[in-house]
């Protein structure tokens, strides 16, 4: 087990701690009920699926640097939300965006992909990054994105048939991706497919990932083809029932 945090995580000054939310809350907005409450898949086949007041929040980051982290969050916010529109071209599967702010685009994506790593909740226990979680608090602290290969991400939006499908949170899951090794989070109605290794990824993946020109191609991604999600489902869905007749 890691020790408890008295520094932050990510400056390591010795400040109060705020408890900040691993997975930023405006990626739960759309799986909240009237009741104020989102669904949890929980992995662990000792516990029912449950409703969890509120997001999964953790004492790790002092005040300035999570107001820092904010204002990433706000971007991608406003960006899923419709606030700061950019251009959209449709292919058959896909859409490409543009005219994006790669900066924060990027830091935004590496500070899910950190936080997880960092965390000592349950959910994120898969998440861990080695050597690469200083590489990443480093590039975080200086606000350095790094270049499209570095941690880059694939973002999916999950389909289910003709519809967007929003209301689903899956603990991230390892995976393997050309080869190299890779962590998906799947919320919010996407999925994101972050690739962690000290190689870089073949043009195909690196390709997918957001650019420094400001363009991003996100695939649709029909959930039935998506086997590892399918399989953690259907499961979760079983071990669910299971757990309810007890
Ligand atoms: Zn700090």
């Amino acid at each position: 087990m890691r020790p408890s945090p008295i520094k932050c995580a990510l400056c390591s000054k010795e400040l109060p701690l705020v408890a900040s939310h691993i997975v930023p809350e405006f990626l739960y907005k759309t799986l909240y009920d009237d009741k104020h409450r989102f669904h949890q898949i929980s992995t662990d086949p000792t516990k029912q699926n449950k409703y969890k007041q509120k997001g999964l929040r953790e004492t790790l980051l002092c005040e300035p640097c999570e107001q820092r982290l904010s204002v990433t969050e706000s971007y991608m916010s406003k960006l899923m939300n419709g606030g700061a529109p950019v251009p959209i071209k449709h292919a058959a599967n896909k859409i490409h965006l543009v005219g994006l702010d790669y900066t924060k685009l990027k830091l935004f994506q590496l500070s899910i992909l950190w936080r997880a790593g960092v965390s000592k909740l349950p959910p994120f226990s898969q998440v861990n990054l080695g050597p690469h979680e200083e590489k990443l608090r480093v590039m975080l602290q200086n606000g350095d994105p790094g270049r499209a290969e570095d941690y880059g991400c694939i973002m999916c939006i999950l389909m289910d048939g003709k519809k967007l499908l929003t209301d689903l949170v899956v603990p991230p899951t390892w995976a393997r991706l050309a080869g190299l090794k890779a962590y998906r989070f799947v919320f919010g109605g996407l999925v994101f497919v972050f690739v962690v290794s000290k190689q870089s990824p073949p043009l195909f993946v690196v390709e997918n990932f957001a650019q420094p020109d400001g363009t991003v191609t996100l695939k649709l991604q029909e959930f039935s083809e998506m086997q590892y999600l399918v399989d953690t489902v259907s499961q979760l869905h079983s071990l669910g029932k299971l757990a309810r007749r007890q």
